[in-house]
């Protein structure tokens, strides 16, 4: 090993999503025996988006075994942007439901945000309400976009120190960039955002004690963008079909060449997972790492919603 090279942990996602599921598990299996109320979550599904189908699949899979009632309305690709609207009026006043979420990206002709906006901020498990943005923001109780808050948990279940550490994301998008900055904040963390637009962007990766990458760019973040020791989060998820890059990027892992052979492609994420080996100290595996966490927070904020309607009943 040189000077800098050191002994990277990884912050198993999948392990502390599991734990998460199981918590809310018993969270809910507590709600039904106190208020007799079993959490809801609706999943409309607007055409028929084969990687959307299978991402409602599994949510709608992972909120029935947490104990949870859960339906997936599915519309066609040509439907009406009003008919969505009236769908979520439905689901606004229907008390079995809790948690609602629009799977995006929805067709064409159909404005999103009008349609965030129309979910009762109080059922918006998702987080993308303008209302529970503005929460989030000023630290009322609100909901969180899943994927940074279950960066959130991670980081506090390693017990990496947040409170005036250097955080630097990469990317500002409204699903994942800024709301991972206005969390960060709140828990008391320096924060850089960077984009495509910023100037010399490793310098000021290097900076960081914890850097969350969410730039959708297979491999961008390199050696040179990670301090010595720093906690790298890895939020990107791409599909890899080049042996080359593949090689390149898992320093020829038979197991991931295995994994080329046998099914055409393997998953990385906007790290580069050998340069960060022996540089990070702490590092999320894609797969394996965020991706686990988004559907564990989404039945995290779910129960949160149920429980907090029943307490105002
Ligand atoms: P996005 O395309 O909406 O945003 C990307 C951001 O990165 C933008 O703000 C842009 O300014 C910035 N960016 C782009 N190129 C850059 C460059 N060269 N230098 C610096 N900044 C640059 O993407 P998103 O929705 O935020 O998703 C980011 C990645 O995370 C994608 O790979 C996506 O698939 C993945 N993702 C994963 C999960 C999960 O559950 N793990 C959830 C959401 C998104």
């Amino acid at each position: 090993m040189t000077e800098t090279q050191i002994e990277t942990k990884v912050l198993d996602g999948k392990a502390t999503a599991k734990a998460i599921r199981a918590e809310v598990a018993e969270g809910c299996a507590s709600l039904l025996e106190r208020h007799g109320i079993r959490p809801g979550l609706t999943v409309v599904l607007v055409g028929e988006d084969p990687a959307s189908s299978i991402y409602v699949r599994s949510k709608n899979r992972a909120a029935e075994r947490a104990g949870m009632t859960s339906d997936i309305i599915r519309l066609p690709a040509d439907a009406s942007e009003s008919k969505v609207l009236e769908t979520v009026e439905q689901l606004n006043a229907d008390a079995s439901v809790h948690g609602i979420l629009i799977q995006l990206p929805l067709p064409d002709g159909i404005d999103a945000s009008k349609v965030i906006k129309a979910i009762d901020p109080d059922k918006d498990v998702d987080g993308f309400h303008p209302v529970n943005v503005g929460r989030v923001n000023i630290g009322l109780p609100g909901f969180a976009p899943c994927t940074p808050a279950g960066v959130i948990e991670l980081l506090k279940r390693y017990q990496i120190e947040l409170s005036g550490a250097h955080a630097v994301v990469i990317g500002r998008s409204n699903i994942v960039g800024k709301p991972m900055a206005a969390l960060l904040l709140r828990e008391n963390c320096t924060v850089t955002v960077c984009h495509s637009r910023t100037k010399d962007l490793p310098a000021v990766a290097a900076q960081a004690d914890i850097l969350i990458a969410a730039v959708g760019r297979l491999g961008m973040v390199t050696a040179d963008f990670i301090r010595p020791g720093a906690a790298v989060i890895d939020v990107g998820i791409h599909r890899v079909s080049d042996e080359a890059m593949v090689r390149d990027l898992f320093d020829d892992d038979a197991k991931r060449l295995a994994t080329l052979a046998e099914k055409g492609a393997v998953v990385a994420g906007d790290v580069h997972p050998a340069q960060a080996a022996n540089r990070a100290g702490w590092l999320t595996p894609v797969p394996g790492g965020v991706g686990p966490l988004t559907i564990a927070m989404l039945l995290k904020n779910t129960l949160t919603a149920a429980t907090r309607s029943a307490e105002r009943a």
